[in-house]
């Protein structure tokens, strides 16, 4: 597949932009390095690059575009707002529609607010359980990530009960130490660490459906569990929805797995493409939030009339009947599909899959945590990953990453899938 055009434009980008790019992994160095693919246009399920090439799309610009690119009602929602400017400073309608839409579909979320970003969203939830508990020290989980602000990016110290390292040069070890990491589906040492540090711990925040180091389920009963400990230590539960918020069905990843956040952070598909973040939860809690409490949180363009228009036309498309059970029949297409091929070409494949979501990992082993995904053949998948690109598949470029189903996938783009699967496997 020539790709000329893209080499030329990433040399004249990396003269340009640091990397060559606006977001790190958008640079192939999750797949060993190589020129990223500038892409000229979306339409539905498809991508066309700058030197003409089509190409499949299961990167869906990481979760937002889940009713695949260009979609013509959200593509009208935004040209109506921007007709009427894009930009007012004030409140408007479009705001409150929006919130009661969010409001009705996930029931933990009595109140909201908009952000621009899920980094945002999950910085600003961090701040309103220090503000409500008056403690100062977070848990997470191992391989979630929630966005690039300091305090979530954190690596694990050398055990549960130990305090982080920063995972990024500029992050202080002093705000790193305020935060503790404990496996993810591993109940005990998130005991050991609260039991430790109790009366310090904010909040404990986790991907509730993780997306991070693939897609992870938790284990039946553990974030019920979580859920109980931490209630009992007076923390805060603080779920990271920013790629689960309507992934999986016409709401939260909390009526799936029937345990309710404290707070809530989302992002990507509530803002049809366009920036957005939200977050919201507990009316005590969030009342904690300016101008009503003493936690600030401000933003010039939160709330804008065309991310709210294309969140709002975004969630229109996915109240249709049947949208979701669709991603779900595509999705098992394809996982039953990719096993078989695996078995054919006896390789150690695994996939893990709810819905219009799967990862799917080269090993042998199960992956229920991040430990596991990351002794999964990285090496493989890249070689994977380039010969599915060249047939003009393309897909999230790390081992860590998901496959995302939209709304515009159809049965001929799934076996056009699985033909490319199968002739890349017989190469690996
Ligand atoms: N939380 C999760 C679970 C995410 O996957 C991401 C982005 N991949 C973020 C937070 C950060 O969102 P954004 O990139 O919009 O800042």
């Amino acid at each position: 597949m020539n790709r000329q055009t893209s080499e030329i434009l990433y040399k004249e980008a990396e003269d340009l932009i640091v990397g060559g790019v606006n977001s790190p992994s958008r640079a192939f160095k999750g797949v060993g390095g190589g020129t990223p693919v500038f892409m000229e246009k979306g339409e539905g399920a498809h991508f066309y690059d700058v030197d003409g090439n089509q190409y499949i799309d299961y990167l869906g610009a990481y979760g937002p575009i889940i009713t695949g690119h260009a979609h013509p009602h959200i593509t009208d929602a935004i040209k109506s707002a921007a007709e009427n400017g894009v930009l007012y400073g004030t409140p408007t309608k479009l705001e409150n529609q929006f919130a009661k839409m969010l409001t009705d579909a996930i029931p933990s979320l009595e109140k909201v607010r908009f952000v621009n970003s899920g980094t945002e969203a999950v910085m600003t939830t961090i701040r309103i359980a220090r503000a409500y508990t008056n403690r100062t020290k977070v848990i997470k989980f191992a391989g979630c990530y929630h966005g690039h602000s300091d305090l979530v990016l954190v690596a694990a110290g050398s055990g549960p009960s130990t305090l982080g390292s920063p995972d990024s040069a500029g992050v202080p070890t002093s705000i790193a130490q305020e935060v503790i990491t404990v496996p993810f589906n591993d109940i005990e040492p998130l005991k050991e660490a609260l039991n430790k540090f109790g009366d310090d711990i904010a909040a404990v925040l986790v991907e509730p459906i993780v997306g991070n180091f693939g897609l992870v389920e938790p284990k039946a009963g553990f974030l019920e569990e979580v859920k109980q400990l931490t209630h009992e230590n007076d923390s805060l539960l603080i779920f990271d929805e920013v790629i689960t918020a309507f992934r999986f069905h016409y709401g939260s990843a909390q009526e799936i797995t029937n345990v309710q956040a404290d707070m809530t952070a989302m992002g990507k598909i509530i803002g049809g493409g366009l920036p957005i973040g939200a977050y919201g939860g507990r009316v005590d809690i969030m009342e904690q939030v300016a101008p009503l409490g003493p936690a600030y949180q401000a933003g010039t363009m939160s709330g804008n009339p065309a991310s709210m228009a294309a969140g709002i036309a975004c969630l229109e498309v996915l109240q249709q009947e049947g949208i979701y059970e669709e991603m779900d029949r595509l999705g098992d297409k394809l996982e039953h599909g990719i096993l078989e091929h695996a078995k054919k070409y006896d390789l150690p494949v695994k996939i893990n899959r709810l819905k219009g979501m799967l990862t799917v990992f080269f090993t042998d082993e199960e992956v229920t945590n991040y430990e596991q995904a990351e002794n999964t053949d990285g090496e493989m998948f890249s070689r994977f990953f380039k010969l599915m690109l060249d047939q003009g598949i393309n897909l999230a470029p790390s081992k860590y990453e998901a496959w995302f189903l939209t709304t515009a996938h159809t049965e001929e783009d799934i076996d056009q899938t699985l033909n490319a699967v199968e002739a890349a496997f017989s190469q690996l």
